[in-house]
């Protein structure tokens, strides 16, 4: 055995899982390196689906930590949430018995771009996730810091075999997943302080980020922040607006029946002009206006400075004042991320209304990070540098937890098919949130840190957050990489709606009885399904109820989706439509090694942004910012002239 069993993690907090001591020369299908939301999902999927695998990360401890504010879930985050889940990944479920408020955000819209998300307990969500680690086969935990990567072979033969840590231990692997986060030569800025770091008080990654220049990979550096976290007990909620949560909350995994952590109200507050007036007055103060901080930050999440320079006539940006935990008096001021320096901080904090007594408990900070420029990634997430090596997370240049766990967990996946040789596993554009995300990344890079929306979807009235299950957990079962009990739930709950479906089809009325009923149906004789009037009128099951009792206690998601399905019968048949064009384009396959300079007709800036992206598809090639549509045309003459010179045909 390569491993032995060590007690406690030597730092700080205690762990919820058992830490190992690797030896030297020890050997691994995957190893994936950091223990972030990529790391958990990357971990925990490889070794689900069969691969011995090994977490290393700097501290066990920090396992499942949230960097930034204690939510998961929201606005398109929340449909990557559920297809996480669907494909069996943690973090649904450990959110699950984290949360401490739960909102489906958007209730009053469409059923497509409704959100789930909570609020959590910082220290519960870390422990949930140790604890789901732990209870893992097939999986070993160390701590240690990775410094270097051991690739062999060159050019296009590159790749990765082992790692080397901090104290040259080398560890072999069939696979290497790197998700390393922030920490890639991290860099903190706090007014005109600056302190090399990967998150507060944690050291920076520099052997790995040397290692990546030494092999060439492009890389980029890209910017995040932080608000000051502030004392509860020294807010006065009396003055706030109370925001609670849902009630019953809604879980975000399709395994969770109820949740039982007590549930707290969040409170909502607003910055002032005073507020305004004193970030004006230090602007000079600020990195990011200094000129100290040159990188891109996240445009939809902007620091307080940004907003009262970008949004100067706006009165007041409101603040939303969320607690960290049921123990924990910390409340995170959701809205007022700052670089400012720390007295510029705690002034702000005495002109917003309720903060004027709260003490700031930590200052907010930025940090600038390096990032990979995620075109130098296949769909499957392994790099097109060196072989056997993934990568997933925020070193691919997004933000948010959500982001990083999807990618972490198709590169979990994706790893631990290449170390055992069998075929790579994909989501696509049409099968998921999880598609879109990875296909923008390889398509078309990032030049700021990327965040889910629903607006980035194509197909949002197929991929709802309620049937990420029907989307994606067929795919897991199939491949084998969906546990048991996810298996039969998926079935049960299949079976349950095709049943409630039969009964909505078997009852039916005629256009009196309908009329009878007070519900309005055209005098053309035909019987309507109770399915058709909830479609063609807008009832509910509840409504139906009234007319058919057998419907009552018909449980609310299946009925919601029902409902759902039934009122937009129609433009989700045309989406299929357009789903089925999709696909025929994605199966149009541009060869991996086609050299775009001699593709005729082509602008060079196309060929660049072309070689540049290597889109695998046709489809892929046609969501390249800047190849038109006339561009794509000579790609496929071009793909199809060389196939019939290969002798190889069309690959359609
Ligand atoms: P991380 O969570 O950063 O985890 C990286 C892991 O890798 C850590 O466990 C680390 O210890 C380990 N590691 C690094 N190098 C090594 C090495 N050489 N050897 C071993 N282990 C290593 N997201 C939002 O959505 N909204 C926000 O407002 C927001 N604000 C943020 C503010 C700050 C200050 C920070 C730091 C992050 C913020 N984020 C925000 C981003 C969010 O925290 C990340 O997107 C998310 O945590 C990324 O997950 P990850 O798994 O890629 O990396």
């Amino acid at each position: 055995m390569d491993v032995s069993r060590e007690t406690g993690p030597g730092s700080g907090r205690p762990a919820a899982v058992d830490v190992a001591r690797v030896s030297d020369g020890a050997v691994f299908d995957v190893v994936v390196i950091g223990g972030g939301h990529a790391g958990c999902e990357a971990a925990a999927a490889a070794a689900r689906f069969g691969a011995a695998t090994l977490l290393v990360t700097h501290k066990a401890a920090t396992i499942g930590e949230m960097s930034c504010n204690p939510a998961i879930g929201g606005l398109g985050k929340g449909h990557l949430v559920r297809e996480i889940d669907a494909l069996d990944g943690l973090m649904g479920r450990v959110a699950d018995a984290a949360g401490i408020q739960f909102r489906l955000l958007n209730r009053r819209k469409g059923p497509a771009v409704r959100g789930p998300r909570a609020q959590t307990d910082r220290a519960l969500y870390r422990r949930a996730m140790q604890r789901a680690l732990g209870r893992t086969g097939n999986l070993t935990i160390a701590e240690a810091a990775v410094e270097d990567l051991g690739i062999v072979g060159d050019g296009r033969a590159a790749e990765a075999r082992w790692v080397t840590l901090a104290d040259e231990r080398r560890v072999r692997a069939g696979a290497v997943v790197l998700t390393t986060g922030t920490f890639l030569r991290g860099l903190i800025h706090m007014g005109e302080e600056r302190t090399p770091a990967g998150r507060v008080g944690e050291a920076p990654t520099l052997g790995l980020a040397a290692t990546l220049g030494r092999l060439g990979f492009r890389l980029g550096r890209l910017k995040t922040g932080t608000p000051p976290r502030l004392d509860g007990r020294t807010i006065d909620y009396a003055r706030l607006e109370a925001q609670p949560g849902d009630d019953p909350p809604v879980p975000f995994s399709f395994l969770t029946r109820e949740i039982t952590t007590p549930q707290v109200n969040c409170h909502v507050t607003a910055t002032t002009a005073a507020s305004h007036a004193l970030i004006r007055a230090n602007l000079d103060r600020s990195p990011l206006y200094s000129g100290r901080i040159e990188s891109a930050g996240p445009r939809y999440c902007p620091s307080i400075e940004d907003k009262v320079v970008r949004f100067g006539d706006r009165s007041g940006h409101r603040i939303f004042l969320e607690p960290e935990g049921l123990d924990d008096d910390t409340v995170y001021p959701n809205g007022i991320s700052t670089s400012l320096p720390e007295d510029v901080q705690s002034a702000l904090l005495k002109t917003v209304p309720g903060l004027e007594r709260a003490r700031m408990t930590r200052p907010g900070y930025a940090i600038e990070y390096d990032f990979v420029d995620p075109r130098e990634l296949f769909p499957t997430l392994e790099t097109r540098r060196a072989c056997r090596l993934f990568l997933a997370g925020q070193i691919n240049g997004t933000t948010g937890y959500e982001e990083a766990a999807a990618q972490g967990l198709m590169a979990g996946l994706n790893a631990a098919c290449r170390a055992s040789a069998a075929a790579a596993v994909t989501v696509d554009r049409a099968d998921g949130y999880i598609g879109v995300l990875i296909d923008d990344l390889v398509t078309r890079g990032v030049d700021e840190p990327y965040r889910m929306f629903t607006s980035r979807a194509e197909y949002r009235l197929t991929l709802r957050a309620d049937n990420a299950d029907r989307r994606l957990t067929p795919l897991g079962i199939e491949r084998g990489f969906v546990g048991a009990e996810r298996a039969a739930a998926f079935e049960a709950g299949s079976r349950a709606l095709d049943a409630a479906r039969g009964r909505l089809e078997a009852l039916s009325l005629t256009p009196g009885e309908a009329r009878r009923h007070g519900i309005a149906a055209t005098r053309d004789g035909a019987r309507r399904s109770a399915l058709d009037l909830l479609g063609g009128n807008h009832l509910t099951v509840v409504d139906l109820a009234r007319i058919w009792p057998e419907l009552e206690g018909m449980p609310a998601p299946i009925a919601e989706r029902l409902e759902c399905e039934a009122r937009y019968r129609g433009y989700l048949a045309r989406q299929e439509a357009d789903i089925r064009a999709f696909r025929r384009e994605e199966a149009l396959r541009v060869p991996p090694d086609l050299d775009f300079r001699r593709v005729d007709g082509l602008s060079n800036e196309q060929r660049e942004k072309l070689a540049a992206a290597r889109p695998a598809t046709l489809g892929a090639a046609a969501r390249v910012p800047g190849v038109t549509p006339a561009a794509v045309n000579l790609l496929l003459v071009h793909v199809r002239r060389r196939r019939g010179a290969d002798g190889r045909g069309r690959d359609a």
